[in-house]
């Protein structure tokens, strides 16, 4: 017989997403003509711009041709996108050597894992995208879900709520190997400033712990002088990773494309290079992003794809700007939502799941409740602006028609 593994036993179950799912199920059991308008999950609802499109479509007919066809490439990515990367993303904050292509942030996710092994503690933002935990826990370190650090040793909370601005209080005793911090926060749609992101590298340098930046929404960032990237920060080269994505740059969910950030600088305690070690890795168990997905990619950082961008950005912030005054109208708190396609709403009186049902049942509203994402979530419900205008201004109405 074959035993289960146990770190995979130790995982909770994925509760939230199939609740939800079983809520909206009965919901429209009961009400099978009603027009639900899901402002739920964080997929995008915008198609890829033509630039990456063009890339995609000379890229597989390239793959037709026996004088152009190419198999395996480099595990680290195409050169060209790795520059571009580079350049157009990051303004040369980092070489185009350290960025490694991969399938997503999400598998990255999974993969660091392997670099760090089972030995590490973890701490993250509470509220947080639920990857970072589950993949630790499937990497084997030792943790929880509950808010009581005691006898969880290896997984530390850090509350974000209104009354920290939503940046982590960092004190001696939450300090960990790893320091997982999204900017902007998916859920809370709080964006750190440059001297929050100061003393989080300045915490990591202290406590030599490696921050793990995931930069997945720094494309919704508009205002000049907040940080996009941790390397805006002096000194993050030799403390941080960071994570990036073309998912909701440019509506890649289905496509998969993103990259990992592994300085030079970034060392272990024993002065060994974490990038060295990355390379084994990647080598080891990927074989590289598709190459079709790369060449939509490079083309889209280009000056005629960023454009193309800059106008899906601004028309999924809009969005988030038409949600956020019509909660704010209807008397409810709404947090996020300026640099981030999520609103992180509180609605008074209700918990996650009584405002869940809430909107739900009287608005026909489906929302995602925030204590999914961590106990400092309760009393939260998470609205993503990544669907389609239309929706959004029905939403508006209803939300406005509240008592
Ligand atoms: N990081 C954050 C914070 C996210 O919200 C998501 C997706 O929702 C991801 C990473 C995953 O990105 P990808 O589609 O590249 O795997």
């Amino acid at each position: 017989m074959v035993h289960r593994n146990p770190d995979i036993a130790k995982l909770a179950g994925s509760y939230l997403f199939p609740e939800i799912h079983r809520r909206k199920l009965a919901f429209l059991q009961a009400n099978p003509t009603a027009k639900l308008i899901s402002l739920g999950i964080g997929d995008t609802s915008l198609p890829i711009p033509p630039a990456s499109i063009q890339g995609f479509v000379e890229a597989s007919q390239q793959l037709g041709d026996a004088a152009t066809y190419t198999g395996y490439g480099a595990e680290k990515g195409h050169a060209i996108l790795r520059e571009r990367i580079a350049h157009k993303l990051f303004n040369g904050l980092v070489n185009a050597d350290e960025v490694y292509v991969s399938d997503g942030a999400k598998c990255d996710l999974g993969r660091l894992q392997i670099l760090f092994g089972r030995g590490v503690t973890i701490a993250l933002q509470d509220p947080a995208y639920p990857v970072y935990v589950d993949s630790a826990v499937l990497g084997g370190i030792t943790g929880g879900y509950s808010r009581t650090i005691a006898g969880y040793e290896g997984i530390r909370y850090l509350p974000c709520t209104p009354n920290n601005g939503f940046f982590p209080t960092l004190t001696d005793s939450s300090k960990a190997d790893l320091l997982y911090f999204c900017s902007p926060n998916n859920p809370t749609g709080a964006v750190a400033t440059r001297e929050q992101l100061k003393s989080l590298v300045a915490y990591a340098k202290k406590h030599r712990s490696i921050i793990v930046f995931d930069s997945a929404y720094a494309p919704y960032i508009q205002d000049k002088t907040l940080p996009r990237s941790i390397y805006e920060i002096e000194g993050a080269r030799e403390v941080a990773i960071e994570i990036g994505s073309f998912s909701k740059l440019a509506g890649f969910t289905g496509v998969r494309l993103g990259w990992t950030v592994i300085p030079q600088e970034l060392t272990f305690d024993d002065g060994s290079s974490v990038k060295t070690d990355w390379d084994r890795v990647t080598t080891t168990i990927f074989n590289g992003a598709s190459n079709i997905a790369q060449a939509g990619g490079a083309a889209l950082l280009t000056d005629e794809g960023l454009a193309q961008v800059a106008e899906m950005i601004n028309y999924y912030n809009s969005n988030a700007r038409i949600l956020k005054e019509a909660v704010l109208k209807a008397g409810w708190e709404a947090f996020g939502g300026d640099h981030a396609p999520y609103l992180w709403v509180r609605i008074p009186q209700m918990t996650s799941w009584q405002a869940f049902e809430w909107l739900l049942n009287d608005k026909h509203l489906l929302t995602t409740p925030g204590v999914g994402f961590g106990p400092s979530g309760e009393g939260f419900i998470r609205m993503s602006a990544l669907g389609k205008r239309s929706d959004v201004l029905e939403a508006e109405f209803r939300i406005q028609n509240s008592e």
